[in-house]
Parts: structure tokens; C-alpha cells; sequence
């Protein structure tokens, strides 16, 4: 294998190779380059990034108090201590993402402002042919490569997800989606609605309440919520004691694993009782007058949905203040100076925002061609969330929604580069999924079973996304605690696994 690095000047117009190419340099793509320099020393292989930065998801949204809703212990990565308080800042992750680059020279593996459109696969050549434009020239520039190792992240960075609503285009104020936040917005005594109750909703009211007339969060339905000190206790006291910090991280990540999966775990088997106490907390915050049984009283049961830490209960506190409050309604429609909601009642705003979730993209909106025949993925099953039946050497890396997104981040970093290393010991160069003989009657369903977890944004795009199997091969269980096990015991000669 050949090493190169990324800035290394080709003649104009020359197709470069490298063993490996990573799509995108969010928190996934930098931790796989790493597991790829640490694992697979010499393989070849470059970061494309269609932002002109890394960060991905830390450097899209900009939006004021932007932050992380799981702890940084477990969603920064195995390697790399955190040392900050556990709910981070998107500025903290940034710094923290940029040290991991320095401190392992990544830097010269990654071009920014380098969109890929297509990938095409040859089995002639065993080899992925891709085209990407730069965004400084405008330019095609073309890549081969072995191994296509997918970091895009799961939902369109260009733009999010709003619905259309009746009189939109008579609302005569700015509507805003939070992924596109005007850096200059003045919301300085302004009346603001913010549309949406997710971990958005809830991470901006508390900041920008304090500078605004009144904040107003309109929901159509309520959202669960933890809400505790932007602390953890163990890891204080470990410092206090001045015990190494990346001791201190390996500690506080084995805790803080240990205690999701016990609330996960009862979520599941007394959900009555788990939501009792979440919704105990939210009284406890918002006093006994409060209305938590039309506010913060959720249809579903704990965990089908993300549930958004509040640290320092901020988003509690702003209510009780009176700064902010909760409307629960649907609108009607939209009118000169706000929304009528379906209950008669008007809310007016001079600001209104939009925090309705992201808009699912599959694969990074990139054409795919296998053998000169368009690839619908919809037409696959997955292979552990990773993979898909019939497309070869590639895998996507999407993460936990019930656990740090990054725990799968270093899973299937690992995964891959034992797949490399066994590749070239047998001197195979082509690997593609296949169902075995005894999957042959399996059931198959979507991508991710709704009973199981059903946000809007998954359930918008479902049709879009591979299929899943009714054996846990063929799954994306989204069980960390299993699949810290279960992958790097995963036999890569498997017959779900057919080489050339
Ligand atoms: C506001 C917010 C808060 C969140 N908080 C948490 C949290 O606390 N804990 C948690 O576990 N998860 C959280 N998530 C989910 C979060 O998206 C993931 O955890 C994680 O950051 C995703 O990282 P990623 O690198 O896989 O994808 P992304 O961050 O989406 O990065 C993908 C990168 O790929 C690039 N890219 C995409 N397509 C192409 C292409 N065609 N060509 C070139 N480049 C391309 C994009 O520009 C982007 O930079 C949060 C999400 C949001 C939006």
C-alpha cells in the first residue's frame, strides 16, 4: 500500500487513489481516520468534506446555547479523556475535535469543501470511482479508491426540516430554522415563538430568553426531559483527588454506560414507573401550579424518542421566571403577525423558529451506481446497521440514539480495520453482504422498528432507508450494551460475507 497524504499536489484533471476514502469530518469521520492511522498504519486514505471545516453537526448549527444533550464522556471518544463538564458547548466540541486532528496529524489527510456527488463501483476493477466538486473552483475532481467508509451523518446539513403550514407567505416577520441561524439576528426584546419541543427547542429558550420580551415554545405534542447539574459527582471527585484524567474518563464512561443502560433497561420493563419519575422531576422544577399534564406529559412511553437532558434544569428555570412559557396546540394557520391555533387561540410573534427537526438524507445525497446500475439502498438489508446486501466495500457509520452516537463511532472503526487487515491477509479484494441460505425466509421491515423508537424524521424518511431482518445480523439494534460484545466477535468468515 502506498502512502499519501491528502494535500500532495496531482496534475490537473489526474484521478487520485487511496486505499481508503472517509466521507465527511464530522465527530464520525475524524474518530474513523483515527482508528485507521492506529489499526491499519500505512493504508492510504483521505477525508472528503463538503463544509470549508470539521465538525459536521458542531460547526453546522449555530444557533445561541448550542449544545450536546449526551455526556461528553461517552460521545467524545474512547481514546481522547474529556476533561470539561459533561453537557458541552458546540464551540467545546470543536476544540476538542480540532486537538484529536492536531495531536494525531490528521490534518493533512482532509480537504474540506469537496462535495461528492456520485460513487461507482466496478467489479472489473474492485474499485470505487469518485467524483466530488470543489466548492473554490468548481471543479470535478475524481478519486478511486478500495474502501468507502461513510461519515455523513444521517440528515441534509444544507437545509431542515420545516413543514408547510397554511399562510406561511402571509407572516410578514422572519421565520427561522435553527440550522440556519442568522449570526446577526436581533432578538433583543423581541416576542419570539419557537415551534418544536425537541432538545433544540429546549436548549434555545433558556438562551435567549433573558434578551428577549417573551419567549413562547409552541408544541403540538409534549417531550420527556431529564434535567440535572451539568456535573458529575464521581468525576469531581476524581479530580479532587488528582487521579490521571484518562483513568478519570475510562471511570466516568464505564458509570455513565452503566447507568443508561439501567434506565434504558427500565424504561422497558416499567415504563409506568420511569415516567412517573421524569415527570415527578418536571413537577419538582415548575412548582405545583404548573400544568405538566398538558406540557411535559408525553403520549409514548420513555425512550421511543430521544429524551434531552436540561442541565441546571435552564429550561425549567426560564419558565418558572416567566420569561418563557409552553403552548400546547396545533396552528391553524399563519396570519400577519403570528399563528391562530387550531383551539381559536392567537400567539403573536415578531420572530418565529422553526425547530422542527432535520430533514433525513441517505447516504450523503450521492449518487451510487454498482456495476453501472443505479444502487436504490431502500432495496438492501442492512448488516448490522453497517453494511448492505450487495454493495461492496463500504460501510456507514451510524450511531446510537439511545446511547452517545459515538460508542459506534469506535465499534465500527474497530470492525473495519480487522475487515481490512483479514483483506489483505487472504488477498481478497472485493467483500459485499449477501443473505446466507438460512436468511433465505427471514421477515423483512424497516429500517427501524417504530414500536421500538419513532421519531419524525425517521418515520418521514423510512422508505428511503434499507431494510432490516428479523435476525439481529441484519439489524440495527441500537443495543451499545450488546454490540460492545457482539462486534469484535463478529467471524469475518462468515457466510454473510461473500468475498472475490
Ligand atoms: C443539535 C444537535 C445536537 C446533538 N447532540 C447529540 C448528543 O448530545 N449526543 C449524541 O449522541 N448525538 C447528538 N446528536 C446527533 C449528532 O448528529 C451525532 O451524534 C453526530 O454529531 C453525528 O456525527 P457524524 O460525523 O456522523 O455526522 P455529521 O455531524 O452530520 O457530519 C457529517 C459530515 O459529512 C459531511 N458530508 C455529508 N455529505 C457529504 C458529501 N456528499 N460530500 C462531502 N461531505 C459530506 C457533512 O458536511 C458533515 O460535515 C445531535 C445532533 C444535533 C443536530
Amino acid at each position: 500500500m502506498n502512502v499519501q497524504t491528502a494535500t500532495e499536489t496531482t496534475s490537473k484533471g489526474a484521478t487520485e487513489h487511496f486505499d481508503v476514502l472517509i466521507v465527511g469530518a464530522g465527530i464520525s469521520g475524524v474518530g474513523s481516520a483515527w482508528h485507521l492511522t492506529k489499526q491499519s498504519p500505512g493504508t492510504s486514505f483521505v477525508v472528503l468534506e463538503t463544509q470549508e471545516t470539521f465538525g459536521g453537526t458542531w460547526w453546522t448549527h449555530k444557533y445561541p446555547g448550542i449544545r450536546s444533550d449526551s455526556d461528553l464522556h461517552t460521545f467524545g471518544y474512547s481514546f481522547k479523556p474529556w476533561v470539561g463538564p459533561p453537557i458541552a458547548t458546540a464551540a467545546e466540541i470543536l476544540s476538542y475535535m480540532g486537538q484529536v486532528i492536531e495531536e494525531n496529524g490528521l490534518k493533512p489527510h482532509i480537504r474540506y469543501g469537496h462535495t461528492i456527488t456520485s460513487a461507482r463501483w466496478s467489479s472489473q476493477e474492485n474499485l470505487w470511482t469518485i467524483e466530488a466538486t470543489r466548492k473554490d473552483t468548481g471543479e470535478t475532481v475524481r478519486f478511486t479508491t478500495g474502501f468507502l467508509w461513510m461519515c455523513q451523518g444521517y440528515y441534509r446539513h444544507s437545509e431542515g426540516y420545516t413543514p408547510e403550514w397554511p399562510g406561511m407567505a402571509k407572516y410578514k416577520g422572519p421565520i427561522i430554522h435553527p440550522q440556519k441561524w442568522p449570526e446577526d439576528l436581533d432578538y433583543k426584546n423581541k416576542n419570539v415563538l419557537v415551534i418544536g419541543s425537541g432538545a433544540t427547542a429546549a436548549t434555545l429558550l433558556p438562551n435567549i430568553a433573558d434578551d428577549c420580551a417573551h419567549v413562547t415554545m409552541l408544541q403540538r405534542s409534549p417531550t420527556y426531559f431529564r434535567a440535572g447539574r451539568n456535573a458529575i459527582e464521581i468525576a469531581e471527585t476524581l479530580r479532587q483527588l488528582q487521579v490521571d484524567e484518562h483513568w478519570i474518563h475510562e471511570i466516568v464512561r464505564k458509570k455513565m454506560l452503566f447507568d443508561q443502560a439501567t434506565f434504558t433497561r427500565r424504561s422497558f420493563e416499567e415504563p409506568e414507573v420511569v415516567k412517573k419519575e421524569l415527570l415527578g422531576a418536571v413537577r419538582a422544577h415548575l412548582g405545583p401550579d404548573y400544568d405538566v399534564d398538558t406540557h411535559f406529559t408525553p403520549k409514548y412511553r420513555p425512550w421511543r424518542q430521544r429524551i434531552a437532558f436540561v442541565p441546571d434544569a435552564d429550561l425549567f428555570k426560564s419558565i418558572k421566571s416567566g420569561k418563557a412559557s409552553v403552548v400546547t396546540d396545533e396552528i391553524e394557520t399563519f396570519t400577519e403577525k403570528g399563528v391562530l391555533l387550531k383551539s381559536g387561540k392567537s400567539l403573536e410573534a415578531d420572530i418565529i423558529v422553526t425547530a422542527t427537526g432535520f430533514d433525513l438524507c441517505v447516504l450523503g445525497d450521492i449518487e451510487f451506481v454498482i456495476d453501472n446500475k443505479p444502487l436504490d439502498f431502500s432495496e438492501t438489508v442492512t448488516y448490522r446497521g453497517m453494511m448492505f446486501t450487495g454493495v461492496p466495500n463500504l460501510v456507514w457509520v451510524f450511531g446510537y440514539f439511545r446511547a452517545s452516537w459515538t460508542l459506534r463511532v469506535d465499534l465500527v472503526g474497530d470492525f473495519v480495520c480487522r475487515l481490512l487487515d483479514h483483506m489483505k491477509k487472504t488477498g481478497k479484494r472485493k467483500m459485499a453482504p449477501a443473505l446466507r441460505p438460512e436468511d433465505a425466509d427471514m421477515q423483512l421491515g424497516s429500517w427501524i422498528d417504530e414500536e421500538n423508537f419513532n421519531p419524525g424524521y425517521m418515520l418521514r424518511g423510512m422508505h428511503l432507508l434499507p431494510k432490516r431482518g428479523s435476525k439481529k445480523e441484519w439489524q440495527h439494534t441500537q443495543d451499545y450494551w450488546a454490540e460492545k460484545d457482539e462486534f469484535p466477535a463478529i467471524k469475518l468468515d462468515d457466510k454473510a460475507f461473500v468475498y472475490e
